[in-house]
């Protein structure tokens, strides 16, 4: 039995509900993976104040989006704080999108007295070695995390962000916990598109369909327990595989788990349902403002330095231009939003795919692979139909990566129990349960140590 869902298809007179709007690409950083190429000034191309807040005036006039005033680096922008306090006036939902590395307290002042309601500062490593590889500027993560501090100290609420790659994936555990000691509201993974600086990074950096689908699943085992918002962005995937997850659990005549944690819940207000072709409802987030997996030119668009509209920050066909055109009509009439809104014309696995209506692949990493953005998303595991509901609790267990290195004899039922934890977290357990047994003197490994070395209090294998 395939699970067909009956959520609709986007209809076109979708409001935007989240507008990532890059108001500078100016920089003081040089992250390897930087979708916008930044430069070390601002741009002259840069929309000027009064430009900006017609923008707003534009957008306000038809909607309520929440607006991300991201970059380059927005703090860049001198007059970065009174558009925002303009954008708030004007009734928008205000979100600042910094590196965090300019926040002192002067700085983290005028960002508290602005009216953002949430600040997200990237993190892309457990440490600042990892970190300030990525972002190219030692010092960067520490700087980084200060400015975090300083703004939990003033009751901002804050948002990590981290980029997920070959270079830091097996840090993803001890991640999610740095963003609970920080205090974070939220932590949401973007899984790496190949755009921008990205293109050049992507063969290397990128990881396998099949390793994503073991992130994406580990990703849905901690939105049970954790209590803040989790959010995989630019996953769209995560959506088929929460769906899967919990029909196979209420197979299996468990209790489903909600779609959110429940500190989400409580921080959301309220949730949205989606229903299930069995006619049950499934609670969705209203705060995160997503609903489905890719929402470029459905519910999200991005907005360039220069006014170019785009469906998001990593799809580069324009689908218009606000200094020549208004941007609702940009968002109503554009060719290119008219066809994201249509299912119906995904291409490859993705048109045949049930979980369509949810998920919708990336488009940005279709049009970066096949100069296609309805072409089918090249990094997902999934074969349309190939997976019935009971098996779907086995995916995150057939990873195409090898068994790390070992320094002792394992025998193979010890193997297959490493095999069962996601790729990323594999080394560690490998050398927590050679630990183990060298405290212990054995000369080899078996299923029998690994669960005594799980009896020890360390949880990581499961
Ligand atoms: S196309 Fe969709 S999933 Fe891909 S980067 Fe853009 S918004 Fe994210
Ligand atoms: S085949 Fe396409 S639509 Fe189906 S789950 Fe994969 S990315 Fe989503």
């Amino acid at each position: 039995m395939t699970m067909p869902l009956s959520i609709p298809p986007a209809s076109a007179d979708l409001l935007p509900r989240l507008i990532f709007w890059e108001t500078t690409r100016g920089c003081n950083l040089r992250c390897v993976h930087c979708r916008a190429t930044a430069t070390e000034l601002s741009s002259p191309d840069d929309l000027s104040t009064e430009t900006c807040l017609n923008l707003i005036d534009q957008i306000a006039s038809f909607s309520r989006p929440i607006l991300i005033l991201t970059g380059g680096e927005p703090l860049f922008r001198k007059d970065i704080f009174e558009i925002a306090s303009y954008g708030t006036k004007k009734g928008l939902r205000m979100a600042l999108a910094t590196n965090g590395t300019l926040v002192d307290d002067d700085v983290a002042d005028k960002i508290a007295a602005a009216g953002f309601q949430r600040v997200s500062i990237s993190l892309d490593g457990a440490d600042a070695a990892t970190h300030d590889a990525f972002r190219m500027i030692p010092g960067s993560f520490d700087a980084a995390v200060a400015g975090l501090k300083r703004l939990r100290a003033r009751g901002m609420s804050v948002q990590i962000n981290t980029t997920v790659a070959k270079h830091n994936a097996d840090q993803l555990p001890q991640v999610l916990k740095l963003t609970q000691d920080l205090g974070a509201d939220a932590f949401h993974i973007f899984l790496l598109v190949p755009v921008g600086c990205g293109v050049e990074i992507g063969q290397e950096q990128m990881i396998s369909a099949r390793q994503y689908e073991e992130i994406l699943n580990w990703w849905y085992d901690q939105s049970k327990t954790v209590m803040m918002d989790l959010k995989a962005t630019c996953a769209p995937h995560y959506f088929r595989i929460r769906v899967q997850r919990i029909m196979d659990e209420k197979m299996r005549g468990e209790t489903p788990q909600p779609f959110v944690a429940p500190g989400t819940q409580a921080k959301a207000g309220h949730v949205d349902v989606v229903t299930t072709p069995d006619g049950q409802g499934l609670p969705t987030p209203a705060l995160s403002a997503m609903t489905r997996g890719c929402l470029a030119g459905t519910g999200v668009c991005f907005i360039s330095h220069r006014g170019e509209v785009f469906p998001c920050g990593y799809l580069p066909v324009a689908a218009g231009d606000v200094k020549s055109r208004p941007f609702e009509e940009i968002w109503r009439d554009s060719p290119v939003f008219a066809n994201l809104r249509n299912p119906h014309m995904l291409g490859g696995k993705c048109g045949q795919c049930e979980y369509k209506f949810i998920c919708e692949g990336c488009r940005a990493r279709a049009y970066a692979q096949t100069g296609d953005y309805m072409a089918e998303e090249p990094f997902c595991a999934y074969e349309p139909g190939e997976r019935r509901v009971g098996e779907i609790h086995d995916l995150h267990m057939t990873s195409d990566s090898p068994m790390p290195e070992t320094t002792i004899p394992w025998s193979e039922d010890a193997r297959a129990a490493v095999a069962r934890s996601p790729f990323f977290i594999r080394a560690k357990i490998v050398s927590f349960v050679e630990a183990y047994a060298r405290e212990n003197g054995l000369a080899s490994i078996n299923a029998g140590t690994v669960a005594a070395a799980r009896c020890k209090g360390e949880s990581l294998v499961r």
